[in-house]
């Protein structure tokens, strides 16, 4: 007897069918549409997981995806054919769901007693499937797939190994989903827009199929944010330049850091659990247990749902990283090794849920005032850095060159009135980088005029070195930038030793900075230096008021190559006028390119 709250999976396999040869649309909302609405409450959510290839919502650690050989060893079990002959089909065919189509459509052992098969019986053989692992887990896996072909139908099987190896491919979107759920629920598709802010915060589409089924619109209501299930991130829209942003956004607003890093929304249990979610939703908890400790530690409160955005940085001297070296985080091996050597500090920027409470809709501005409440900022969770203020277009482009020459890619402009528009790139937030990158080609010889104390592993030694030009006009040293990166363990460790016969208690009268070093030289060490790139820079005094009024020039990301230049004097080093100039050959490269 059939049961009522199942659904034969030969409906599905029809359907998708169906789907497959309709390229329209419309054409295939109006297929789901029928499926949907035919499709018992019990089992719809899985339904909605199986026609998107999935087993869970996409922030759920639940991989499908079997190997080849498992599959096509599985195939030849249920059809009774021998390996052989089924790798040689898929070798002329190509496409796994039609071999096992053709070998249970040909089988030579016939079930007699087919039992048929349901969602329910497919969807949780599948889920079995994914959760096995241990010593014995391929044998299982290979037994619980050929039990489920040898139920199959030819057509049920082609869907079911689609599924398995991850390679279902109807073109259905989970904006397709909720088109048809809006029309089988809701009335039609004129409510999809409701539907999808419901599912920007809160992405599991099963359940919200599943409430929609049983109770319709009012249902939705007992969908609110959760833990455990991360808010689509908030996206922002571009403005190139600050006169742009003032015209958009008033002249008082919320101008933050725009850290290169990745994205990391964290949810805190009461109970001390932290998970973190990346933009596109995976939980990526596990490369970073630096970044779980430091929240666990830093908040303050009951529960929470966390913004913000980690960076690598360099644990000696605390310059942050550009975001390839993050990547180095993001693996499943060796993360203790990894985690020293690239540790990680967090940028908070967003409250979006607090001790149980829903905050997306509070203001900015109240967000990020209760934000501050909880956090106690330690070395590896920090608040990105933010001013709320009335703007001009000049103090905004100044800000943004002391935001690209601290290693960051720009600012990000926010309305401190504006609500959390979860999974929306609107204008509530705005990016504002610069409008070119450029390169810097050659190194540059740079003199040693001060010295920041270590930290970490270079405890006892100089952490980043005051680098400057020389101004033969002047007869002086301008700073243009400071260095911490590119020294072996062994060149940090002679530093102390190196600029010993140097060091005086103050500033050398030669030496033009902004910038107070924890020890002074003589100007005299020369050092070959290759960076990324020229910038503006408001506090390095090299070129000041010579390319713009107010700004120097500054070199970002600058290196180390490894090399003393002991063959040159301080006044050989490279020239202010050298660096003006390799900063306006930059800028023709650039317009060149335009
Ligand atoms: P983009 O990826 O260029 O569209 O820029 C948006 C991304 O910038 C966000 O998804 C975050 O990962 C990152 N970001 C860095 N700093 C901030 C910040 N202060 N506020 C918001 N997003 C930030």
């Amino acid at each position: 007897m059939p049961d009522e709250r199942d659904l034969p999976f030969g409906v599905l396999a029809e359907c998708y069918y169906r789907l497959e040869s309709t390229s329209g649309r419309l054409d295939m909302i109006s297929l789901l549409r029928d499926l949907l609405s035919r499709t018992p409450p019990d089992v719809i959510d899985k339904v909605v997981y199986l026609t998107l290839g999935r087993v869970a919502p996409e922030f759920v650690d639940l991989e499908l995806g079997i190997g080849e050989k498992l599959a096509l060893r599985a195939i030849a079990m249920a059809s009774g054919m021998a390996e052989s002959k089924v790798e040689a089909k898929y070798k002329e065919l190509g496409d796994i769901g039609l071999v096992a189509e053709w070998a249970i459509q040909n089988r030579s052992v016939l079930a007699f007693l087919k039992e048929e098969l349901t969602v329910n019986r497919v969807f949780n053989a599948l889920v079995k499937i994914a959760k096995t692992s241990g010593p014995s887990s391929q044998d299982i896996k290979l037994k619980t797939l050929s039990g489920l072909l040898a139920d199959a139908e030819p057509l049920e099987a082609r869907y079911i190994m689609r599924i398995i190896t991850e390679k279902l491919r109807l073109g259905v979107r989970d904006m397709t989903i909720l088109d048809a759920l809006a029309e089988a629920f809701l009335g039609g598709r004129q409510r999809r827009e409701m539907l999808e802010r419901k599912y920007n915060t809160y992405p599991d589409i099963g359940r919200i199929a599943r409430v929609l089924a049983e109770k319709g619109e009012a249902g939705l209501e007992e969908i609110k944010v959760s833990l455990g299930v991360p808010i689509r991130p908030m996206l922002a829209q571009r403005l190139r330049e600050a006169s742009e942003i003032l015209e958009k956004m008033g002249s008082r607003f919320l101008a933050e850091m725009k850290y290169d890093g990745e994205r990391m929304q964290v949810h805190v249990w009461p109970d001390g659990r932290v998970e973190i979610f990346s933009r596109r939703l995976e939980n990526i908890t596990h490369p970073y247990p630096d970044v779980r400790e430091g929240v666990r530690e830093a908040f303050k409160g009951e529960s929470a749902i966390l913004d913000g955005e980690g960076v690598a940085f360099n644990p000696d001297t605390g310059e942050l990283y550009p975001f390839q070296e993050l990547m180095h985080r993001r693996r499943k091996y060796g993360v203790e090794e990894m985690m020293e050597k690239y540790p990680v500090v967090l940028f908070l920027f967003d409250l979006l849920y607090l001790n149980g409470e829903e905050l997306i809709d509070r203001p900015l501005e109240e967000r990020r005032r209760l934000l501050e409440h909880v956090i106690e900022e330690s070395d590896r969770i920090k608040l990105a850095e933010g001013w709320l203020q009335e703007w001009t277009t000049e103090e905004l482009e100044k800000r943004l060159e002391l935001a690209v020459e601290r290693g960051t890619e720009g600012l990000m402009i926010k309305d401190p009135a504006s609500r959390y528009q979860a999974g929306v790139r609107g204008w509530s937030w705005v990016k504002y980088k610069r409008s070119y990158v450029s390169k810097m080609v050659e190194p540059v010889d740079l003199v040693a005029v001060g010295g920041f104390w270590g930290r970490g592993k270079r405890a006892g030694t100089y952490g980043a070195l005051l680098l400057a030009v020389y101004d033969p006009g002047t007869d002086t040293f301008k700073t243009v930038c400071k260095m911490g990166t590119g020294f072996t363990d062994e060149q940090l460790a002679q530093l102390p030793e190196i600029f010993k016969e140097y060091v005086i208690e103050h500033r050398h009268p030669s030496v033009v900075s902004n910038i107070e070093a924890d020890v002074w030289f003589v100007p005299a060490k020369v050092l070959e230096v290759i960076g990324d790139e020229i910038t503006l820079s408001p506090v390095h005094t090299c070129a000041w008021g010579k390319v713009k009024p107010d700004a120097g020039l500054a070199i970002r990301f600058p290196r180390f190559t490894g090399r003393w230049r002991d063959d040159k004097s301080p006044q050989d080093a490279t020239t202010e006028q050298e660096i003006v100039e390799m900063y306006r050959e930059q800028l023709r490269i650039i317009s060149e390119k335009r």
